[in-house]
């Protein structure tokens, strides 16, 4: 099995593509040592192909089953000699359509693995963190986590989740010198969002279409701060205080983007 040997690590889910891949490929230029796990054996088999197989360890995951998560993370940390340096919280899914007509069964679905996840990787990895001086924990949010969005408001809630766990373990991880924080993307060109969608996007504004390697920045550069909340691009910030401040303007434009 493939061993950290002294480097630093990251252990990211939902690694095989997307904005997980792109984190995993910048790590492990960065010289890191990479877990990445996945549903998806090929992608995993092809990244690791790419990334080398002395710097990585994979491994298939689902996120929502908790005895899946406990073996990675043992695995993981027999390859490190106990340490995380980051946990990258990154696997999701997406589905759209209005609320009553979504079967209640693919709503607790993307329950299981957009939030019970993140709960698993944090209850699972924690032991490592606390091992790491500087630890970073990190979870991928989403700009709809800035205002309830029609047509994913399942999903919605579920990114609203993740950015109020975040910041409450931003304060509790304090006790244990580990740091937490999230990304808040917005539209990223990966497998998840409909082509129609992308297609669509418009050429500015916070919803432009953005690369997935500007996501593995933030993640970067996230270990290398303090900053609590890392939206991509930065301009979905405004959209977050816009939310804040006057919840009832943004309902009403997003019910006229609707109409
Ligand atoms: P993606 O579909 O390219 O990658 C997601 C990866 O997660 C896939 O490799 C998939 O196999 C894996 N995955 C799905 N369910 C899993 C499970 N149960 N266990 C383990 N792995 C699983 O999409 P992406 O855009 O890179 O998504 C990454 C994260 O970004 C997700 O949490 C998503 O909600 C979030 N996000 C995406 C966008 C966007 O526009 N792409 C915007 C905001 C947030």
């Amino acid at each position: 099995m493939a061993q950290a040997a002294g480097r630093q690590s990251i252990f990211i889910t939902g690694a095989a593509s997307g904005m997980g891949r792109e984190t995993a490929r910048l790590f492990q230029q960065q010289g890191w040592f990479v877990g990445a796990f996945d549903l998806n054996g090929a992608g995993l088999e092809s990244l690791r192909a790419e990334l080398g197989a002395d710097n990585c360890l994979t491994g298939l995951l689902d996120v929502s089953d908790r005895a899946q998560f406990e073996a990675a993370v043992a695995a993981f940390a027999e390859a490190t000699g106990g340490r995380m340096d980051v946990l990258f919280n990154n696997a999701g899914i997406a589905m759209r359509g209005f609320f009553d007509e979504m079967p209640f069964e693919q709503q607790l679905n993307l329950i299981n693995v957009n939030l019970v996840g993140v709960l698993n990787g944090i209850h699972t990895a924690l032991p490592l963190l606390k091992a790491t001086p500087n630890a970073l924990c990190f979870s991928t949010s989403s700009s709809s986590a800035t205002m309830g969005m029609p047509l994913i408001a399942v999903y919605s809630a579920t990114k609203h989740a993740v950015k109020g766990l975040t910041e409450a373990l931003a304060n509790e991880f304090r006790r244990h010198d580990i740091r937490v924080a999230d990304v808040l993307p917005g539209l990223i060109r990966t497998g998840m969002p409909d082509q129609t969608l992308m297609d669509a996007a418009p050429d500015t504004g916070p919803f432009r279409l953005i690369e997935a390697v500007e996501v593995a920045k933030a993640v970067w550069q996230a270990y290398h701060s303090d900053k609590l909340h890392w939206y991509v691009p930065e301009e979905l910030a405004e959209l977050d205080k816009a939310s804040g401040l006057d919840p009832e303007r943004l309902r009403d434009k997003l019910a006229r983007n609707l109409g």
